[in-house]
């Protein structure tokens, strides 16, 4: 059971946490739509409201005003395909002999089984099959005989995989990364206490100051009078393993992560798209929402060189940028439509071509990522339909080669459309004129990072903490990832 969420943990100096916690989950609703929840702390008394649902739906004025307390942490829950089980929503609260704790987890931990198995045995009852009631109890279980920071330094000691986690013990709020920093967590300063957020966008909402990224491995402790926070190292790794997904697809444009914001990133990586693949069609456009800054990072370096890296001269009228594609935003994602009947209808229902704009034009489509290939399948059979005269596709990342299972909900192996097939491949069944991804150096480089301090699992399928894969065994031919583009000659 993977946990692909949003976390977020607030200390006040007297004010209730409640609505901060509330506007910040607002924030992050993007990384999870399928339950909300909030859990404070008034001294030892502990209130929660956890439901499954959007953040709008799931509390109300009188639900607010019951979560009494100036700390507490909050959670929204990613939907799996089909998933309607309550029991994994979150924050998970426990209460034992020394106080209760409350908490929120975003990450895959791959040990999981192994620590609920021997927690079980030791007579600790287990109500759902996730990772983070294991952390829950183990946490819970040290804190009987630890400090607080000597127990949570045991209980990262004890699990593996990749966590961002923040924490209620009592009135105390803690935020925690994983030693090799894979999923997103930062710290911001309120005009009155402290918040740890999986991304700095909930700490804008909220008019705070973002202090800095929480350290893979570093254990930080709000100070209960809302005046500060105390940092402790509790774990260091030789590297990093940042998930490159986040800039890519799933945090928000405004949000800085790892010291990058996520909309330059996304720009650059347009940027190297153009440079690597470029295009001399007639116009660019985005698949909105996801491709948007990726296709103007594209533009941009379209208007600078020509696709054969020459400067673009004065009266060359280059690739015109154009919103083609509009968006219906009352659909939801098409992504988590169980079937793949529903999955085609909706791409339908959510994205709507303009005519004028493309007709007897040769188009570029931008997109983010390819998944399933149900996106660009149907878009490029919409353009078509549309009158465009040639449609090719790029991608601002490299082909999904394989599941993710450090929290992001992907696809499995057998729905990925580049598990199994060349770049030639899926350009054909696309139906596309042509198609080419971004290359992995490129990724590193928008990013500013080294390949080895990223986590490209999806993309390579070698992950940083050992998986039981095939990925790396199939005999698919992809040295052309990123190069040249793939066309319909070839
Ligand atoms: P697909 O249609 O299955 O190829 O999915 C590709 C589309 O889904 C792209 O437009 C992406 O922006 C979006 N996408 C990529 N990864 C995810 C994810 N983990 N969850 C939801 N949507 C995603």
């Amino acid at each position: 059971m993977t946990e692909k969420c949003g976390v977020v943990g607030v200390s006040l100096e007297a004010r209730s946490a409640a609505r901060p916690l509330y506007y910040a989950l607002y924030a992050l609703q993007h990384r999870g739509q399928e339950s909300a929840g909030i859990v404070t702390h008034d001294g030892f008394q502990q209130h929660s409201h956890v439901e499954m649902g959007l953040v709008g739906d799931v509390f109300d004025e009188d639900d607010i005003d019951s979560l009494a307390g100036s700390a507490g942490v909050g959670h929204v829950r990613y939907p799996t395909a089909g998933s309607v089980d309550s029991s994994c929503a979150q924050p998970f609260s426990v209460s034992f002999k020394s106080g209760s704790l409350g908490l929120a987890h975003n990450g895959n931990l791959v040990n999981a089984d192994e620590i609920r198995d021997e927690l079980a045995g030791l007579g600790h009852a287990f109500t759902s099959d996730g990772d983070t009631e294991v952390i829950a109890h183990d946490l819970a279980r040290n804190l009987l005989e630890e400090d607080l920071v000597r127990a949570v330094k045991r209980t990262m000691g004890r699990i593996h995989g990749s966590y961002a986690l923040t924490i209620s013990h009592d009135d105390t709020i803690m935020g925690v990364r994983d030693p090799l920093g894979n999923r997103p967590l930062c710290i911001g300063e309120l005009e009155d206490g402290y918040v740890l957020a999986s991304e700095s966008a909930a700490i804008d909402t909220l008019d705070g100051d973002r202090v800095r990224d929480v350290r893979p491995g570093e254990l930080v402790v709000l100070r209960e009078d809302g005046s500060g926070f105390d940092s402790y190292q509790l774990v260091e790794e030789e590297r990093t393993a940042h998930c490159f997904f986040e800039h890519v697809y799933f945090a928000r444009p405004d949000s800085r992560i790892d010291g990058t914001l996520v909309y330059e990133a996304r720009r650059e990586l347009g940027r190297r798209l153009w440079e690597e693949s470029g295009v001399e069609t007639d116009v660019v456009m985005p698949v909105p929402d996801s491709g948007r800054a990726f296709a103007s990072g594209y533009a941009d370096g379209a208007a600078e060189t020509t696709a054969d890296g020459d400067p673009r001269e004065e009266d060359d009228p280059g690739v015109e940028f154009a919103e083609g594609l509009m968006k219906n935003r009352y659909v939801g994602r098409t992504f988590i439509m169980p079937t793949q009947d529903e999955r085609e209808r909706a791409v339908r229902l959510k994205l709507n071509p303009i005519k004028s704009t493309i007709e007897g034009k040769t188009v570029t489509v931008i997109d983010d990522s390819i998944v399933r290939g149900t996106t660009s399948t149907q878009l490029v059979n919409l353009l078509k339909d549309c009158g465009a005269a040639e449609v090719h596709v790029r991608i601002g990342a490299p082909p999904i080669v394989a599941p993710c299972y450090m929290g992001i909900d992907m696809a499995t192996r057998e729905e990925l459309i580049a598990a199994d097939r060349s770049v030639a491949e899926i350009r054909e069944a696309i139906g596309a004129d042509s198609l080419a991804y971004l290359s992995h150096e490129a990724v590193a480089e928008a990013l500013g990072e080294s390949r080895a301090d990223l986590c490209l699992g999806c993309v390579t399928g070698e992950y940083p903490y050992d998986i039981e894969d095939e990925a790396t065994d199939r005999e698919v031919d992809r040295p052309e990832i990123g190069g040249a583009p793939v066309g319909a000659d070839d």
